[in-house]
C-alpha cells in the first residue's frame, strides 16, 4: 500500500543568534495505513521536535528548513495554516505528553469535545463524545467532569478519546504514558494498541522507553543527536540491534515491569546539538568506538533487514583500514 505519511529529508533548525542548531537532521520515514511506528531516544535526541515538525506545530525559533512531510499525498510543510487546521483532528490528531497541559482546566470534557466538533464544521453524531469516551473505557458521565477531577490515566485516555472524535487515519503521540505509573502505563498502551487494531489508524509514537514500545510497534526508529541511527522492523531491531546506541537503550530498560536503570554501558548524555561531536555523533559514548569514529561521518547503511548509522556496518569497511571517505 501507499504510505499514509512520507517524511523526506526533514530538517528542523533553531535560530539561536550566531549559529543555527540542527535539531532534526535529514530524517526519512514512511508510515503505512494502520502501521504503528515507535520513535525512541533519550530526551534531547530530537524525537519530540520531529513529531512537532510532522504535525506542523513547531513554533519559533524552531522551523523546518528543508524537506517535506506528505500526508495522504499532500505536503503539509507547504500548506496554509487554515488548511492544516482543517486536517488536524479530522485526518490526523496529536496526543501530547501531558493532558493536563493540553486540556482546558476550566471547561468540562464534554464542552471541550463539542468545541472541537464545532471548530471543524464536520458532521458528527450527537452521541459521538459519549461514544469515544466509552471507546477508551471511561464512563460517559465524565463528559461533565473537569480535567482535575480525573486521574492522570483517565486524563490521558480523555485526550486519546478527543483524538478519536473524527476517526482520523493517523494519531501522533508524544510519550502519552510517561507521566503514569508502570501499571497505568502498561494498561494505557494495551488500550491504544487495541484501539489501533480495531479502528485501523496509524500511529507514530515517541518514547524514551525502547522496551515499552517494542511490545507494540511494527517499525522502530531510533534517534540520536537529531539523526536516525537505526530503522527497521521492531522485531529485527529488538532481537539484534545493529547500532551500539540501540543496544544501550535496550539494556537501559530490561523490562517494562522492572525498575528503570540508567543507560548501562553508555555513560554521559546526548550531545549539545549546537556543537555535535565530529564524525559519528555517538563516538564519545560508544563502548565500541574505534579510531576512525571521530573522523568519519557514518551514513545509514543497510544491515540485513534494518538500517543503521554506524561505521561497523559500512560496506567493505574494516576498522583497521583507511577511512572510506574523509569527514567533511
Ligand atoms: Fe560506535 Fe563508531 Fe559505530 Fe559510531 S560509528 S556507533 S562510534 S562504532
Ligand atoms: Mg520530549
Amino acid at each position: 500500500s501507499q504510505p499514509i505519511l512520507e517524511v523526506r529529508d526533514l530538517t528542523v533548525e533553531y535560530e539561536t543568534g550566531e549559529r543555527a542548531v540542527v535539531a532534526v537532521d535529514g530524517v526519512d520515514l514512511d508510515v503505512h495505513p494502520g502501521e504503528f511506528v515507535g520513535v525512541v531516544g533519550e530526551s534531547g535526541c530530537g524525537k519530540s521536535t520531529l513529531l512537532f515538525a510532522i504535525a506542523q506545530l513547531l513554533s519559533p525559533p524552531a522551523a523546518i528548513t528543508s524537506g517535506s512531510v506528505r500526508f495522504q499525498g499532500q505536503n503539509l510543510v507547504a500548506m496554509s495554516e487554515k488548511k492544516l487546521a482543517a486536517l488536524r483532528w479530522r485526518d490526523f490528531s496529536v496526543v501530547m505528553q501531558s493532558a493536563m497541559n493540553a486540556l482546558n482546566p476550566v471547561t468540562s470534557i464534554g464542552t471541550q469535545f463539542r468545541d472541537a466538533i464545532v471548530a471543524h464544521d464536520e458532521p458528527v453524531a450527537d452521541d459521538r463524545p459519549a461514544e469515544v469516551l466509552r471507546l477508551v473505557g471511561i464512563d460517559p458521565i465524565h463528559l461533565n467532569s473537569y480535567p482535575h477531577q480525573l486521574s492522570g490515566g483517565m486524563r490521558q485516555r480523555a485526550m486519546i478519546a478527543m483524538a478519536l472524535l473524527f476517526t482520523p487515519d493517523l494519531i501522533i503521540m508524544d510519550e502519552p504514558t510517561s507521566a503514569l505509573d508502570v501499571v497505568a502505563q502498561r494498561s494505557l498502551m494495551l488500550q491504544i494498541k487495541e484501539l489501533q487494531e480495531r479502528l485501523g489508524f496509524a500511529v507514530v509514537f515517541v518514547t524514551h522507553d525502547m522496551s515499552l514500545i517494542s511490545h507494540f510497534s511494527d517499525q522502530l526508529m531510533v534517534m540520536y543527536a537529531g539523526q536516525v541511527v537505526e530503522l527497521g522492523a521492531t522485531r529485527a531491531v529488538f532481537d539484534d540491534p545493529a547500532h551500539p546506541y540501540s543496544k544501550g537503550l535496550l539494556d537501559a530498560f530490561p523490562s517494562i515491569r522492572g525498575p528503570k536503570l540508567p543507560l548501562i554501558g553508555i555513560p554521559g548524555s546526548p550531545p549539545d546539538l549546537a556543537n555535535p561531536p565530529s564524525g559519528c555523533r555517538f563516538h564519545p559514548r560508544c563502548p565500541v568506538a574505534f579510531d576512525d569514529c571521530p573522523r568519519v561521518e557514518p551514513e545509514l547503511y543497510r544491515v540485513g533487514p534494518v538500517q543503521a548509522r554506524c561505521l561497523l556496518h559500512a560496506p567493505g569497511y574494516t576498522p583497521a583500514a583507511e577511512a572510506v571517505r574523509e569527514a567533511t
